[in-house]
């Protein structure tokens, strides 16, 4: 499905959401961790900018705060020019619960360290769990509520335990590789929490290999993409109209699992594998590289309900797009309308993620129709719903103030152009989801 999203307010703040870690720049004499988000959102970030620890290998005398020395294998350049690339098993046993090892560059190690420091609450001690893994019906285990989850609640937060930086399976050779990740994974405290995971991928030759292709999710560290596990969390198995969706902390190299509705004792817990808000065709194209044939009370529905189902998602979609095209001719009244009617339709299909979007379209458009109180009455709600749903700790007087000025530019494009009054958020290209797994 295609995606037509312009950077508003709402884009911004997930940006922000998934930012990843502090990316090194290298200034002469030492190398500054610079926050890569834009400067206006960088005190929300977290995370702020310093000076990055040093790379450590093989070749460091002090490898701290890794528990071990690093084991590291360098790729042979394939054609002439081709950098030859370091690659190391990091173990670090204090991370989370269970320890993290990662298999990535010094670089990226050395930028990951701060999520090392940062104080990780335990997701497993204390308060009993509202959750537990337990064989499921055709499906393996899967992952029950042991009491009633209201809507937005925090069900789990799950610690990375191992990430493998994307590029070092196609450029290290199988052998070696394989080395290196059972070294990874055999420095951990508990090597069975990786190694008892699902296993479905034919092609993989060897049993981490398999678990990382059938379980990993896609994760940012050190600014490069890596497949990361968490253990409990590929535990909960994929629905097409989930209870559940999950939200990346980078900060701490963890995934929160938020309930997306209110979910009764005994009920199963799901997530969305793919972007939710897809029609039958594409989710179950989507959802092909985990090699399974959707199961999900969606998917195993009536053909009349699947259909209305189809309608609705494309529907919701195509308002979307209509609403921001709206806007862009200079119509706002009709835009508002179809707006509304996206609104409307959210329900229906469960797609909470569209809440807050539309409440920061709605917002925008009242406040170039110059109705101020109604368009920060919600943009407010837009901020609300994003807390509700754990992404904005709070909501700050100036998380409002930047809505606005980003809504008073819009305002000033809409004077130099003469239409086309900035943009809305979204406009269509399905759901959205905060995280997801890793193909
Ligand atoms: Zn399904």
């Amino acid at each position: 499905m295609a995606t037509r999203r312009s950077l508003s307010l709402h884009s911004f703040i997930q940006l922000l959401l998934s930012f990843s870690l502090a990316e090194c720049t290298v200034i002469p004499g030492k190398q500054w961790c610079a926050v890569s988000v834009p400067a206006i959102f960088q005190p929300y970030t977290g995370s702020g900018s310093g000076i990055c620890p040093p790379a450590v290998d093989d070749q460091s005398a002090d490898w701290s705060p890794w528990a071990h020395k690093p084991y590291c294998v360098t790729t042979a350049p394939r054609r002439a020019g081709d950098q030859a690339k370091k690659f190391c098993a990091y173990t670090n046993s204090r991370h989370g619960s269970r320890g993290l090892s990662l298999v990535t560059t010094p670089e990226a190690a050395a930028d990951s360290t701060v999520i090392l420091d940062e104080y990780m609450p335990p997701y497993d001690v204390g308060e009993e769990k509202p959750f537990k893994v337990v064989e499921v019906p055709n499906k393996g285990l899967g992952v029950v509520a042991t009491r009633h989850i209201s809507r937005y609640e925090e069900i789990m937060v799950d610690y990375a335990s191992l990430a493998v930086e994307i590029t070092f399976a196609s450029l290290v050779p199988a052998k070696t590789g394989y080395r290196v990740l059972h070294l990874a994974v055999d420095q951990l405290a508990d090597p069975e929490s990786i190694l008892g995971l699902g296993k479905s991928n034919d092609l993989a030759a060897d049993e981490i290999e398999n678990v990382l292709r059938t379980n990993a999710f896609h994760t940012i560290l050190g600014g490069m993409p890596h497949m990361a596990l968490y253990p409990v969390v590929s535990r909960i198995n994929h629905a097409c109209k989930p209870n559940a969706y999950t939200r990346f902390i980078p900060r701490t190299l963890s995934v929160s699992v938020g309930a997306s509705r209110d979910i009764k004792p005994g009920e199963e817990i799901t997530i969305s594998y793919v972007t939710v808000g897809q029609t039958t065709a594409e989710r179950h194209k989507a959802l092909k590289h985990w090699g399974f044939e959707c199961q999900c009370d969606l998917c195993t529905s009536s053909e009349q309900e699947i259909a209305a189902s189809d309608a609705r998602r494309r529907e919701i979609d195509d308002l979307r797009g209509q609403a921001a095209a709206a806007y862009q001719e200079g119509k706002p009244y009709q835009a508002l309308r179809l707006t509304r009617q996206v609104l409307g339709l959210i329900p229906s299909e469960e797609l909470f993620p569209l809440y807050s979007e539309q409440y920061e379209n709605i917002a925008r458009i009242y406040w170039i129709l110059g109705d101020w109180e109604t368009g920060l009455k919600y943009a407010r709600q837009s901020l609300d719903v994003l807390r509700e749903q754990g992404y904005l700790e709070d909501v700050r007087p100036e998380h409002l103030e930047v809505m606005v000025t980003n809504f008073r530019q819009s305002v000033g494009t809409a004077g130099r152009s003469g239409k086309g009054k900035g943009k809305m958020a979204g406009g269509g290209g399905g759901g959205g989801s905060s995280s997801q797994k890793a193909v």
